[in-house]
């Protein structure tokens, strides 16, 4: 009887230590139902997001993607064939969240304007999400523009809250989209080997961004708090998510919904910080609590030269 008490205590400390070394991450993905380049060929944007879909169950990531409706149109029409990739998402139980309908940059847009197209970017993924239970929850601003000045910022949240939204803000930002048109263009140039040194260099960059971030959570928070990675929908990620997600297991992580990232504390920071630019909100949390930006950006991992260049052909 007693062993057996010493036990459960040695588990239950077993259990809590495991927690509260726990790593976690929430992987967000923008910009769907997919980044083309221009690829219109509806099987290749199928498999891409098969592509996706497969590496979540794989992993057991809970998913959300974020959706710019304006791409499931054609020729002024709403094309079936595209709303059918995001009923693949919904129906394998990965959520969307609204990313506006057009990604207007809030900078340079009215507020009247820009707050239509929230509410225009609903209207397809609001009853398909209803259908299938789930429930719209979540915005996610273009181009991580989320208000230059304390009006437009306070004005943008107030119009979400009153319309049940909550904002996703990302940890880890990062140039994928750079790595992604790089590996298009070698695509359309065929140079498979090419493709291969971009893929495994942009699993290394990620790598390097998570150390960054990391370390940046610690000088804010003094721990590492849940992350909310932002990657798009583009053909690099359907072909390169299995080596992203392996590489964050291998760091300890486990991957987490969008809700459960927002029950972290950290993300009820208060913002008294306004940019023009899109940043890491852990940027924004930190200089808000008095961190010099400077201190922060300092040490920022670059994109590889050589991606740059493919990435500008
Ligand atoms: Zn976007």
């Amino acid at each position: 009887m007693k062993n057996q008490f010493l036990l459960l205590i040695a588990l239950a400390f077993t259990i809590s230590t495991a927690n509260s070394q726990d790593k976690k991450i929430c992987v967000t993905i923008d910009d769907l139902p997919v980044v083309t380049y221009g690829i219109n060929n509806i099987k290749f944007q199928q498999e891409l997001t098969e592509n996706l879909i497969r590496t979540f169950d794989k992993f057991e990531i809970p998913a959300i993607g974020y959706v710019n409706e304006s791409k499931l149109y054609k020729d002024g029409h709403l094309d079936s064939a595209r709303v059918n990739l995001l009923i693949e998402w919904v129906k394998n139980g990965y959520e969307l969240g609204n990313h506006t309908y057009s990604h207007p940059d809030y900078n340079d847009t009215p507020d009247s304007q820009y707050f239509d197209d929230i509410l225009k970017g609903q209207q397809i993924i609001q009853p398909l999400m209803d259908k299938y239970g789930m429930e719209l929850r979540y915005f996610r601003h273009p181009f991580l523009h989320a208000g230059e000045n304390s009006e437009k910022f306070d004005a943008l949240n107030e119009f979400l809250n009153a319309n049940q939204y909550e904002v996703a803000p990302v940890t880890i930002d990062n140039d994928d989209y750079i790595f992604a048109k790089a590996y298009h263009n070698a695509y359309v140039e065929k140079d498979k080997s090419l493709m291969k040194k971009i893929g495994k260099e942009y699993v290394e960059y990620m790598e390097q961004k998570l150390h960054f971030f990391e370390q940046r959570s610690n000088d804010v928070f003094g721990r590492n708090i849940i992350h909310s990675l932002l990657i798009h929908a583009s053909f690099l990620n359907a072909e390169y998510l299995d080596e992203l997600a392996a590489m964050y297991k291998k760091n300890g992580y486990t991957f987490v919904s969008q809700e459960e990232a927002l029950r972290d504390e950290a993300y009820s920071t208060h913002i008294s910080f306004y940019t023009e630019y899109g940043l890491s909100w852990i940027f924004r949390w930190g200089i808000s609590m008095g961190l010099a930006n400077k201190d922060l950006r300092n040490g920022d991992i670059e994109v590889p030269g050589f991606v740059m260049e493919v990435f500008n052909r």
